[in-house]
């Protein structure tokens, strides 16, 4: 480009001089590169996934919480749980909050997380129900349980019903508490452990179904059904 405007003829001598067009005897193609990973020509769909939502820290509880199957607002309870954002009647005080003290299922104590789901006697009615019916002593405080809940049994379908019982009893609870805090209605042990049992027994049925699809499939048939398994014992 010729020019006698001396502002373009600075602007040329600052420019780099462009390259030759090189000629090929292969055609251009494109090339997908992801962060680190080597050009590729196929669109890498999970790798571009990875790359703009990086997966969070490894957390040892992710397996008790968020197993396959799970009952998804139970699951969330048990979350928040993990998280230690339940709103017990001691934390609410600690804030400054006048609030009650005493539990609101037993009336013998005060509220706090480890009294409401582990030595409160409702809860524990509950609770021992399932463990008495499975032969099972599992830890009394939170931390130690949700640990012992990594391999509770050496079955694999008992792993499922009792993750599912874990987190089953703590959302009917916890339900429960808020039931007798926000209304009058209060109901008996009794009322959570067979409401629990339909609930479980309905996300047991489908479940019991595709796993023994997916099983015949691969020519892995097992011997006893995650649904005869449950009803064995309850
Ligand atoms: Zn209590």
């Amino acid at each position: 480009m010729r020019t006698r405007n001396p502002l373009i003829q600075l602007l040329k001598q600052c420019l780099p001089e462009a390259n030759p067009i090189a000629f090929s005897e292969s055609d251009d193609m494109f090339a997908w590169k992801v962060g680190e990973l080597a050009p590729v020509q196929k669109f890498p769909t999970a790798a571009t996934w990875k790359y703009l939502h990086p997966p969070g820290e490894s957390v040892s509880w992710h397996k008790q919480v968020w197993f396959s199957g799970h009952i998804p607002k139970h699951a969330f309870l048990t979350w928040v749980n993990v998280r230690h954002r339940l709103t017990t009647r001691d934390r609410m005080r600690r804030w400054g909050l006048q609030v009650p003290a005493s539990c609101v299922l037993c009336s013998s104590q005060d509220e706090s997380h480890q009294h409401l789901f582990f030595d409160c006697s409702y809860s524990d009615a509950v609770w021992s129900h399932f463990m008495v019916k499975l032969n099972l002593q599992p830890p009394r405080s939170f931390d130690p349980l949700l640990s012992w809940l990594t391999r509770p049994s050496s079955n694999s379908h008992l792993v499922l019903i009792i993750r599912f019982i874990y987190q089953a009893s703590k959302y009917a609870i916890w339900r429960e508490r808020n039931s007798r805090i926000h209304s009058s209605i209060s109901r008996p042990p009794e009322a959570l452990i067979s409401e629990i049992k339909d609930l479980i027994r309905l996300r047991l049925d489908p479940l019991s179904r595709s796993l023994a699809a997916a099983a015949a499939s691969s020519s892995t048939n097992p011997s006893v059904s995650l649904m005869a398994t449950w009803l064995s014992i309850f």
